[in-house]
Parts: C-alpha cells; sequence; structure tokens
C-alpha cells in the first residue's frame, strides 16, 4: 500500500526542525577526526559490516521503500541492492584510492624535497536526496563520503524518508562510530543543513540546486549537484526497432518516468518514423499498471504532467496510446505522443513521469541539433545497428552519458562518471577513485630528502653576488629548451 502524502504535509509532522540541525553537525563533528584518524582500512571493515546488516534486514527496507514510493517490488529490490554493491566494489579499492602519492620534484627549487600528498576528508558531508530514488541515492553518495573519512548527515525528501531512516539505524545497530546519521524535515531543514555542513552532495531539481549552488558560494564551501535532465534518445533508420521500442518504453516508463535519466524525447529517421511509432504504441498499450508502471509519488508531480499533456493535446500533438489520468490515484496512464515539437512545455522542460514525445527527423544531423537544443545535458541514448555510428553521434552530444542501444545502462556502471552537463549539474558522482576523492581536500607535506646544512640554502637570506649571479641563471637554464637555455 502506498501512501498519501506531499513534501509540505509529511514534514511538518516529523520532528527534526531547522534548530536541530546545528547541534546535529556539531555533534557530527566531534566524533568525524577519531574516524578519519581510524584510518581506512578499519572505515572498510564497518562498511562490509554495515553492508551485511542491510542485507540481513533487506526485505523490511524494501517494504519501507516500496510504501513510500509505491514503485514496483522490482525496481524497489534494484534500489536497495546499488548500495549494497557499491559497498562491496568500493571497500576493494578504497585504500588504492586513497594511498597518498610522492610526486616527483619538478624544478631545482624543490630538488632535495620529498612531497607526499594525502587526502584528508571535508569534516561534516551533507548528502541532500529527492524522492524519486530516496535510498539509491542517499545511500551511494554517503558511503564513498563515509570511506573517505568525512561524517555523513542525510536529508531525504520528507515526502519518503522511512526506507532511510530504516537503513540508516543499521549504523548504529552495529555499534559503529556516531558518524552517519539522517535529518528528516522539508526543503528549510535542508537549507539549514547546507548553512553548517562542510560539503553539500545534492540531487534534486535544478531549481533548488542552483539556491543551493549560492548558498555554498557564500561560504566558500564546495557542493556536487546532481539535477534534473530531458534526455533524448535518437533513433536512426538502421536500428533494430523492435530492440529500440522496448528499450525506449522502458528507458521512458521505469519508475514510471520518475527518473532524472528518463528517456523525455524521442527523435526518429523519417523513413522509420511511423514503423517505429507503431511499435512504440504496442509495447506501451501492453504494459501493466501497478505491476511494469506504478501511480507517481506525489500529487504536484502528477499536477506537472497533466499540465503538459493538456499543453501538449491543445497545441495540437496526437496520442497514440494512453493519456488517461486520475487525479485521486496520481495515476497518469503511459502515454506516446506524436505531432509535438519544440515549442511545448513536454519537449522544453522536464516532465518526470509517463510521457513519451516521439518527433521525426530528417537526418542524424538534425536529430544531433535537436538533440542538443537543451538547457539540459544528462545522458541520452542512439539507437542503431552501426556502433561506430552510434560512437560518432555520442561524440556529438552535450550529454554527460550516451548509451548505445540501452537506457539508463551508464546509472548503474558505478565505476564511471555520471555526470550532467549544461543545468543537469556540476561535479557528478561515482566514477571510482572520483568518488571517494571529490569529498577529500588535498593535503601536501614537503619534507628535505637529503639534509643540508642551512648555510648552503641558497635561496634563503642573506641573498649574496653568488645567489644573485648563479641561482636566477641556471634556473633558467632547467626552465628553458633550446638555445635559449644558454642566452643569459
Ligand atoms: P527538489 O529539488 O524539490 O528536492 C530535493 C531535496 O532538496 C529534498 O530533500 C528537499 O527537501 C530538499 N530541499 C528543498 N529545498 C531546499 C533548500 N532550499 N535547501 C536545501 N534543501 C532543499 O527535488 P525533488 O522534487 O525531490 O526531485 C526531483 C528532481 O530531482 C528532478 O528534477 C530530478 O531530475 C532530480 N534528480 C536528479 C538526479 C541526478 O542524478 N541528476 C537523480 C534523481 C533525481
Amino acid at each position: 500500500m502506498t501512501r498519501q502524502h506531499t513534501e509540505t504535509e509529511v514534514g511538518a509532522g516529523l520532528p527534526d526542525r531547522p534548530d536541530r540541525v546545528s547541534e546535529l553537525v556539531a555533534n557530527m563533528r566531534a566524533a568525524q577526526p577519531s574516524w578519519e584518524h581510524a584510518g581506512v582500512e578499519t572505515r572498510v571493515r564497518w562498511l562490509r559490516r554495515y553492508a551485511e546488516w542491510l542485507l540481513d534486514n533487506q526485505e523490511r527496507i524494501v517494504g519501507a521503500l516500496a510504501a513510500d514510493t509505491g514503485k514496483p517490488l522490482v525496481e524497489a529490490r534494484i534500489e536497495f541492492t546499488v548500495p549494497v554493491d557499491m559497498i562491496k566494489y568500493s571497500a576493494r579499492h578504497a585504500k588504492r584510492w586513497l594511498r597518498p602519492e610522492h610526486p616527483a620534484p619538478p624544478n631545482l627549487l624543490n630538488a632535495l624535497k620529498r612531497a607526499t600528498v594525502t587526502h584528508r576528508p571535508y569534516p561534516v558531508v551533507a548528502v541532500i536526496t529527492p524522492w524519486n530514488f530516496p535510498l539509491g541515492l542517499s545511500l551511494c553518495d554517503a558511503i564513498p563520503a563515509l570511506l573517505a573519512g568525512a561524517a555523513v548527515i542525510v536529508k531525504p525528501a520528507s515526502a519518503t524518508p522511512h526506507s532511510v531512516i530504516a537503513a540508516i539505524e543499521g549504523w548504529a545497530a552495529i555499534g559503529a562510530p556516531p558518524v552517519f546519521t539522517v535529518l528528516h524535515g522539508p526543503g528549510a531543514t535542508g537549507a539549514a543543513l547546507v548553512d553548517a555542513a562542510d560539503y553539500v552532495q545534492f540531487t534534486g531539481s535544478t531549481e533548488v540546486g542552483t539556491e543551493i549552488a549560492r548558498r555554498c558560494a557564500e561560504r566558500l564551501i564546495p557542493c556536487g549537484l546532481e539535477l534534473g535532465g530531458k534526455d533524448p534518445a535518437i533513433v536512426l533508420s538502421d536500428a533494430d526497432l523492435d530492440l529500440a521500442a522496448r528499450g525506449i518504453a522502458w528507458g521512458a516508463l521505469a519508475n514510471a518516468g520518475q527518473m532524472c535519466t528518463s528517456v523525455e524525447r524521442v527523435y526518429v529517421e523519417a523513413a522509420v518514423y511511423s514503423e517505429f511509432v507503431k511499435k512504440l504504441t504496442a509495447h506501451v498499450d501492453s504494459l501493466e499498471r501497478g505491476v511494469d508502471v506504478a501511480p507517481l509519488v506525489t500529487t504536484e508531480q502528477f499536477d506537472v504532467v497533466s499540465a503538459q499533456l493538456k499543453d501538449a493535446v491543445a497545441s495540437g500533438a496526437q496520442i497514440t496510446t494512453g493519456g488517461g489520468t486520475d487525479r485521486s490515484a496520481r495515476w497518469v496512464q503511459p502515454t506516446v505522443l506524436t505531432g509535438v515539437d519544440h515549442t511545448m512545455t513536454c519537449v522544453q522542460e522536464e516532465t518526470f513521469g509517463p510521457v513519451i514525445p516521439v518527433m521525426p527527423v530528417a537526418d542524424e544531423d538534425q536529430a544531433v541539433t535537436l538533440a542538443n537544443s537543451s538547457r539540459f545535458g544528462l545522458s541520452a541514448s542512439v539507437w542503431t545497428r552501426d556502433k561506430r555510428r552510434g560512437r560518432r553521434i555520442a561524440a556529438r552530444l552535450d550529454a554527460g552519458a550516451v548509451n548505445i542501444n540501452d537506457s539508463h545502462a551508464n546509472v548503474f556502471f558505478f565505476a564511471a562518471p555520471m555526470d550532467g552537463w549544461k543545468e543537469s549539474g556540476l561535479g557528478g558522482r561515482f566514477g571510482g577513485a572520483t568518488a571517494l576523492l571529490k569529498y577529500c581536500r588535498p593535503q601536501t607535506i614537503t619534507a628535505a630528502r637529503v639534509a643540508i646544512p642551512y648555510q648552503r640554502y641558497l635561496l634563503w637570506f642573506p641573498y649574496t653576488r653568488v645567489s644573485t649571479a648563479l641561482l636566477g641563471r641556471i634556473m633558467r637554464a632547467l626552465a628553458a629548451t633550446g638555445r635559449r637555455r644558454w642566452r643569459w
């Protein structure tokens, strides 16, 4: 059974108010140094124990996730498993990723020095997440920060907090150090957290992300932003149309279209347009309510999606399947739209719902131009039997990821970066070592490799005739190349 709620209603009923935030951050800040100095091997051990606890409590957490979001059980189980998988993957590599580096001296001034670069965490990391993947996003962003040695406070969307609360309870249950906790409440609680944390990892709308970036800039703290999308799919005339129709339907309708990487615009080469629309329509028509596609999570989101549908139909779009809506159940029937263009809100704005606008294009050049004419640049897909052609088109698309003959494939590929371009984000997530190192500040420590008496330090006072005559010249000789080395 799905709970009925909105962000404001649920947030108002929960106990964590903005004025609790500073106390919570102070507690985390006090506990963090011993977590950092315990070392990466100790942290890996705790994370592995935590993964075991999660697995032992899977059905309870998945139940809370399904109840909060109404998503199909298979999608809830996958969302649960990705962070567990991520613990396994990053625990295996964390020690190597965080290993200190020793860059060689680049010039004469440092010739006798040995440099050590270590990666020290931002003490308190805030992870603020949306309601579409409350559990997966909260844990996937928290795990690398914990491994890096930071303390982490997660603020889930107040419409869907219960699976996150249930999952993070496990950290205390295994007796781990008190460096991982959850704060629930509405946007104001998130804003108070932004004002107190040392690093903010935010996933959500472009509008709120922009506001968070502004607040972080005022305090000169960094933030990672994973924001909205309007992902295009390009279907070329040589594509396997059955594969494309099924892959695009899943790309557009998984999680009822409430994915940042949902396919929200489809451009099809004219030669195969009618056939593709026929196949897509037939497949979407066969999907079952509640089994394949669930109602939307919030009434606010229902209103956004149904307004876009009405706007499209009023402007001349045709519905080839779907179009039905029921506000009390937050249900939007999976819908395929034709006769759409770039003046309509369903093509311009993020939809975040089960609507697929399909447009014919003359050729791949027009497809690329239209795909790039968006303020978003999260990901895209290209459907073709010719992988080289697919790669060539991918290299022309303004998007952080391009999947050839698949949808969402990069989202689960956490060894590679997931990086939103343009208004889809800043800083990205995942990407192996990058996932941990983004939560760290590099610290350089230099020390002498060979001890020499201070009287021989040419660079220190007093500046003598010898140092004046020699030092600049020797440095120039080493810095220059060719004949300029010897022209003093
Ligand atoms: P939202 O921006 O309304 O809220 C996201 C989170 O921010 C919530 O926890 C909310 O309480 C909090 N918040 C709201 N105002 C705040 C403020 N002023 N300061 C700090 N925190 C504040 O987004 P949403 O409606 O929950 O989620 C949908 C959006 O998330 C879509 O735009 C979707 O594309 C995006 N999204 C992006 C990704 C990605 O990886 N790029 C993944 C999932 C969702």
